[in-house]
């Protein structure tokens, strides 16, 4: 049995990566940026004490997490009589380990040098990890009651409507379930099938020469990936050519191996989908969350029909840089600069101001929420980098960490993961344990709403034009990069696997022939918007997502989504609003497609990815009409 949303592991870290918002990788806070922190009020560090008040209540426990899991063994073949009493032992379990593993996992990432932290991490991991391996049996002992066995004992015993859509979901899932001897196969041959992603990671991480260059300042830079991501920022044009040069002419050299390591992949995923019996690779992805197929292929057309919307982004670009000739190297520095910053008081009032349209109950659960100290809010010595809430302490509430700097940058990433909080708390206070856990599917949904809804509540509150400018042309380049990017990589993936499954072999070759036509068609190479060479065709080289098995499109249509209930939330469109928040408040009580059709939004449908294009539009044209006022304004002060 696959597993399903509801057996996710505890760190429940919700984040768009190095993609969107802070990457949650190992990017410790250094030395050099911690040395400027001052000590933090107590109010914006948190309190774990909630979830255990001592240590030695966090080791007991982990030996009641230990001891409850091994007397799961006494329900083992005798699941058909004591279903409902060994569902709720199995879920209180899972419940305890994750609350275990939500203490010991954040205590140790507040300071990841500490290595006592570290092991109890381990040990909260271990403990969950063998409630895990000791309740396997439960998936085929549940399959061998069979659909109508399971029915009837639902319509029995009220009591097991609790765990309805587990067990619906488990028998739904039997045409692509193997025998167990079939399970234990393919379970074993996942340490195997992970290692093109591991191969990858050394590569990119570690052994590959990444080149030395010199900026047209005399700057020295090693162009490793994260300089690279830095570096491209720079606002000097040929600067940032010479970083792409030198980063994808790095990444040619081992176009070879590079392929090969991302075909083994490929065909792992076709393997794996082979073996279940799916048609594609896709539908074997999609179907772990009952997505329908036809989400993803919605998602590709509605993108390609919209690119016009990319296009005249792009061009706006070119205006604002100056320059008449845009290069892929040209995406990546800010349209306009601003060194605003906020405290962090200042952005939990925005936050509240801007969350303001989803109702009072909102607001005030957030406010609660801000002053019962669930955040830890700066950047320290030996802290984990990133941004991540983690829902996974059921009874207690969410726990988040940020690494709070004051930049527009921080306050938005202090709004969205506020807005996986908040799904959390709906669904805690309105579902079971057992439903209570949201896919990832929808999983990004409320925290780009709450993003949406915080440029709105920036607009109102810039100092001026420049600042309006400058938080619209932040938003356009934020829907470029977690909308028409991951579009545009969800359809190399397709396109891919595609060649896999009619037996093409995907070589390095290939793999950047695919990937450039891809990426000429989405830039307008062909339109005269932007000039995509074969240096381009090797960015598929070091992104980690390709080898997520169909992952990124989830960031595409979560945008979607989100962009369709803001704008209807904002236009006050009747229902809307208790739909969002039933949405918010269902958790993981059906499939999240049904749930978010229920809320009104079909992303098998073009609607939700038009309403993408229509936001980037609306802020397209307040930027022009920004533009046009500056440009007018000039002439008349010169008058003066
Ligand atoms: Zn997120």
């Amino acid at each position: 049995m696959r597993p399903r949303s509801v057996l996710t592991r505890p760190l429940t870290c919700f984040s768009l990566a190095a993609l969107c918002c802070i990457p949650l990788g190992a990017a410790y806070t250094s030395a050099a940026e911690a040395a400027d922190a001052v000590t933090p009020r107590v109010q914006d560090t948190w309190d774990l004490s909630g979830v255990y008040p001592t240590i030695e209540a966090w080791q007991a426990a982990v030996v009641q997490v230990n001891a409850d899991a091994d007397k799961l063994a006494a329900c083992q073949g005798h699941l058909r009589e004591q279903l409902r009493p060994c569902l709720d032992q199995r879920f209180a379990v899972q419940e305890l380990a994750n609350r275990v593993n939500t203490y010991a996992s954040n205590l140790s990432n507040h300071d990841t040098r500490d290595a006592e932290w570290q092991g109890r991490a381990q040990v909260a991991e271990l403990a969950y990890t063998h409630f895990d391996s000791v309740s396997s049996f439960f998936a085929p002992e549940i399959l061998a009651i069979g659909g109508p066995g399971v029915e009837a004992a639902i319509a029995a015993d009220p009591g097991l409507k609790t765990y309805a859509y587990y067990l619906r979901s488990i028998v739904q899932d039997a045409p692509h379930t193997l025998d167990a001897a079939g399970e234990q196969l393919l379970a074993s041959s996942g340490t195997i099938r992970g290692e093109p992603d591991h191969i990858h990671g050394l590569l990119i991480n570690a052994e590959l020469p990444w080149p030395d260059i010199t900026l047209s300042d005399g700057t020295a830079v090693h162009l490793d990936p994260s300089a690279y991501t830095l570096y491209r920022q720079s606002p000097k044009r040929e600067d940032r050519a010479l970083v792409f040069d030198a980063f994808f002419g790095a990444l040619k050299k081992y176009q070879g191996v590079l392929g090969a390591t991302l075909g083994a992949a490929v065909q792992s995923d076709w393997f794996v989908a082979q073996a279940r019996h799916y048609d594609t690779s896709v539908a074997a992805s999609v179907d772990g969350d009952h997505v329908p197929a036809a989400v993803y292929a919605t998602l590709v057309s509605s993108t390609n029909k919209n690119l016009p919307t990319l296009h005249r982004y792009l061009r706006l670009r070119a205006k604002m840089l100056g320059i008449t000739d845009l290069a892929y190297s040209d995406l990546y520095p800010p349209l306009v600069a601003n060194n605003r910053t906020w405290t962090v008081d200042e952005a939990t009032a925005l936050t509240l101001e801007a969350t303001r349209p989803l109702g009072a109950a909102y607001t005030s659960q957030m406010e609660a929420g801000f002053k019962g100290r669930w955040m830890d809010v700066y950047p320290g010595l030996g802290k984990r980098g990133g941004a991540y809430m983690d829902g996974a302490a059921y009874a207690v509430h969410p726990f988040l960490l940020l690494n709070y700097n004051g930049d527009y940058e921080s306050v938005s990433t202090l709004a969205h993961e506020w807005g996986h909080a908040m799904h959390s708390v709906l669904s805690a206070k309105a579902q079971p344990y057992a439903t209570a856990d949201y896919a990832t599917f929808i999983a990004e949904i409320a925290s780009t709403c709450n993003e949406a809804l915080l440029m709105q509540a920036m607009l109102r509150n810039a100092k001026d034009d420049d600042e309006r400018l400058f938080f619209l042309g932040s938003q356009l380049e934020g829907l470029r990069t977690t909308y028409f990017r991951q579009a545009q990589f969800a359809e190399f993936e397709m396109a891919i696997h595609d060649q896999v499954e009619h037996g093409t072999p995907l070589t390095g070759e290939s793999l950047s022939a695919t990937y450039l036509d891809i990426l000429k068609r989405y830039y307008g190479d062909k339109e005269g918007v932007t000039h995509i060479s074969e240096r381009d065709a090797m960015e598929w080289a070091y992104i980690p997502h390709f080898y997520y098995n169909f992952y990124v499109y989830q960031y595409a249509t979560s945008i979607a989504a989100s962009s369709q209930f803001s704008a209807d939330i904002l236009g006050k469109k009747p229902g809307v609003l208790d739909k969002y928040i039933t949405l918010l408040s269902s958790g993981g009580s059906d499939d999240p497609y049904k749930l978010l059709t229920t809320a009104g939004v079909d992303l098998a449908t073009p609607a939700p990815y038009d309403a993408v294009a229509a936001q980037m539009n609306r802020v397209m044209d307040q930027m022009e009409a920004l533009m046009a006022k500056k440009a007018g304004a000039k002439p008349g002060k010169k008058g003066k």
